[in-house]
């Protein structure tokens, strides 16, 4: 049977590659997405939903510019999807804090904001430390365990599975073709000219993207990459709905436009275990309570566990092959805040065939230990 051909291949149908294809597609590249499907494991459904910038690149300046160009790039990604798609990503974006309970704790994070600023140089850092009255003033209802927060503007939340469908389906009402049930089990590839064998059938393209998420680590070899990400397990818990309101998002804690609240979310090196454990449930919900003693009074009524994808540097992973020009990698542990960089920033790059150099930071060749003489 003759491949299906087309001008790019992304694999992998989470958020990751989704957004991807979505840009991609946009910048009139007619684009394949292969979905392994439903036993995947997918974090892009079990996520907490942040558009998260404050904490994101202590030592990495480079991670730092990332997430911000993404943050910036939110608001017209959700109102391109909404126009096109008719689905609200929930966009709210007024700023966010990470709330501190001991003395310690908010030593150590104004250390790291104060650091994360100096890092930043002449890109700024817009920050301020707030006192514990100064945090309850901007979050009513604060237990008095809390000792104080950062809070940058930059950070806000969103509906991840909104914008899940929302990209696919905007990928396809653009031309793009989503592919399921297609678990790459073949690969050939040479110089821009890849095939792909999947149960769905076979394609081909002079362009190729693995997005594949923990999938990665396993296809990356087969196309001269590496992607060495591994599995972290985090935790979940959402409310009732609730009268109460919460004005911003936290690091762990936040409300979603129908009222339940998301509390979050545990950072687990269990391998590929997505098993719920009670006591981290229960670690969850202390710290919650400990932060907003109101919550104590609402009853939890789903919980879920889902698979990080993380690099061991925890930085994301942006590559392409030296040896078969035209195949890209793309893994990160923040796919919802990056959703907008993948789409508008990152696909953009692929249609032209390489990477900006700017990028070279995000490279996987960062893991490569030389060896001395
Ligand atoms: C508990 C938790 C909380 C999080 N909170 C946030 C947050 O607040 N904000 C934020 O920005 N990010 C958050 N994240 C991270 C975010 O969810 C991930 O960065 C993002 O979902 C990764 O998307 P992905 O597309 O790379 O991977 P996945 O969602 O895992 O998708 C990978 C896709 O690839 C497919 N696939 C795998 N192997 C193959 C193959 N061989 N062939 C074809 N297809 C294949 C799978 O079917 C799957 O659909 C959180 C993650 C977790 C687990």
């Amino acid at each position: 049977m003759a491949a299906r051909s087309a001008d790019a291949i992304v694999v992998g149908g989470g958020l990751v590659g989704s957004a991807i294809a979505w840009g991609l597609q946009h910048q009139g590249l007619a684009t394949l997405l292969l979905d392994e499907g439903d036993v995947a494991f997918r974090a892009s459904r079990g996520n907490f939903g942040l558009v998260w910038v404050q904490s994101k690149g202590l030592g990495a300046p480079h991670y730092q510019r990332w997430t911000r160009a993404s943050a910036e790039n939110w608001p017209s990604l959700a109102a391109d999807l909404a126009a096109r798609t008719g689905l609200d990503c929930g966009l709210q974006q007024g700023g966010g804090v990470h709330l501190c309970l001991t003395e310690q704790e908010l030593e150590q994070r104004s250390r790291r904001m104060a650091r994360m600023q100096e890092e930043a140089g002449n890109f700024g850092y817009d920050y301020r430390m707030l006192d514990a009255a100064e945090a309850r003033d901007l979050l009513p209802g604060l237990g008095p365990e809390v000792r104080g927060a950062s809070w940058t503007p930059y950070d806000g939340h969103a509906n991840p599975l909104n914008l899940l469908h929302a990209l696919h389906r905007s990928f396809t009402l653009a031309g793009g073709a989503y592919v399921r049930e297609a678990k790459v089990i073949r690969a050939q590839a040479a110089l821009h000219d890849f095939r792909i064998g999947t149960a769905a059938g076979e394609f081909s393209a002079p362009r190729l993207v693995l997005a594949a998420g923990l999938g990665n680590a396993e296809l990356a070899p087969l196309f001269g990459l590496s992607t060495p990400v591994r599995p972290q397990r985090g935790q979940i818990l959402v409310t009732e709905r609730t009268t109460e309101a919460l004005p911003m998002p936290t690091t762990t804690i936040r409300q979603t436009s129908d009222g339940t609240l998301l509390l979050g979310d545990s950072q687990e090196e269990v391998g590929f275990d997505l098993r719920q454990d009670p006591a981290v449930m229960a670690a969850v919900a202390d710290r919650a309570i400990r932060c907003f003693p109101w919550i104590g009074r609402l009853s939890i009524i789903r919980a879920w566990s889902a698979l990080r994808v993380m690099a061991p540097d925890g930085l994301p992973i942006y590559d392409e092959s030296e040896t078969y020009a035209g195949a890209f990698a793309a893994n990160c542990h923040s796919g919802v805040t990056l959703a907008a960089a993948h789409a508008a920033l990152f696909a953009p790059m692929v249609a032209r065939g390489a990477l900006d150099p700017g990028m070279e930071a995000f490279s996987a060749r960062r893991f490569q230990v030389t060896q001395a003489a």
